[in-house]
């Protein structure tokens, strides 16, 4: 395993990196209204990556078609946007990456469209705060797992599910780097490492939580994972800086 630790001077560029990615996170947001499709929104989002002399991560990247993963209720990442209408009611995950001067911010969050069930909303906010929990443990001379375990304590006491099967990442010059960020801590003999955080490491923290259980399934399209018992899914993703204080959102938006 080998994580890189940023200089000041990429770190300065992943902040610029991290911007963008938030702000293209935020144009979706805005789209969300019964009747829009998802390709309307991801072509809105590849125009804005662009407009900010930066370039979409996710196209192409592993053959990904798309500059934008939109999840719909149990889909829980990897959506490939096309004619889907979104509805009223529904709850749509929005992942976003983004390239700026060689480095790259990964962000994403759910959101109701119209009127959505109390079920969902609370999904939701749940999601969003396991993350919060886990941020409080990102700071340096702790371990890894101390995130992990945050989030999967703030979403399975409150009966929700935590995915096992995709994790969050280092990240840098690449998407996707050491380590990996689990949110739930691995059993022992696990293949990962539980490494402590030291300033200057930027770790991309995305935990994705289930209304149900936990068990996802991937789709013939061959990227999109839904859950396997039919449940809600969300999701919510920062890019995050380890300092030698307070861990700092490079993907910040004062609106998600
Ligand atoms: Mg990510």
């Amino acid at each position: 395993m080998m994580i890189t630790i940023k200089s000041q001077r990429e770190i300065e560029r992943m902040r610029e990196a991290g911007k963008i990615a938030a702000a293209a996170r935020s144009v979706g947001r805005r789209m969300l209204r019964d009747g829009v499709t998802t390709e309307e929104i991801n072509k809105e989002i590849h125009k804005f990556i662009l407009s900010c002399g930066a370039t979409p991560t996710f196209l192409g990247y592993g053959g990904f078609p798309k500059s934008a993963c939109i999840s719909v209720n149990d889909e829980v990442i990897h959506g490939i946007p096309g004619k889907r209408l979104i509805r009223n009611g529904d709850i749509v995950s929005i992942d976003v990456g983004a390239t700026y001067k060689g480095y790259v911010g990964d962000c994403a969050g759910t959101f109701p469209v119209g009127e959505v069930s109390p079920e969902a909303q609370e999904l939701i906010r749940i999601t969003r705060q396991s993350f919060f929990e886990g941020l409080r443990h990102a700071r340096a001379g702790g371990r890894l797992y101390d995130i992990s375990a945050a989030v999967q304590q703030y979403a399975e006491s409150r009966g929700c599910g935590v995915v096992r099967d995709y994790v969050g990442h280092g990240i840098g010059a690449k998407m996707h780097e050491d380590p990996e960020v689990p949110n739930y801590v691995p059993p022992r003999g696990d293949h990962r490492a539980n490494p402590r955080l030291l300033p200057g490491m930027t770790l991309a923290i995305e935990p994705m939580i289930n209304a149900g259980g936990p068990a996802v399934r991937v789709l013939s399209n061959k990227w999109t994972v839904v859950t396997v018992d039919g449940s809600l899914s969300a999701h919510y993703e920062n890019t995050v800086l380890i300092t030698d204080g307070e861990p700092e959102i490079l993907t910040i938006a004062d609106d998600i």
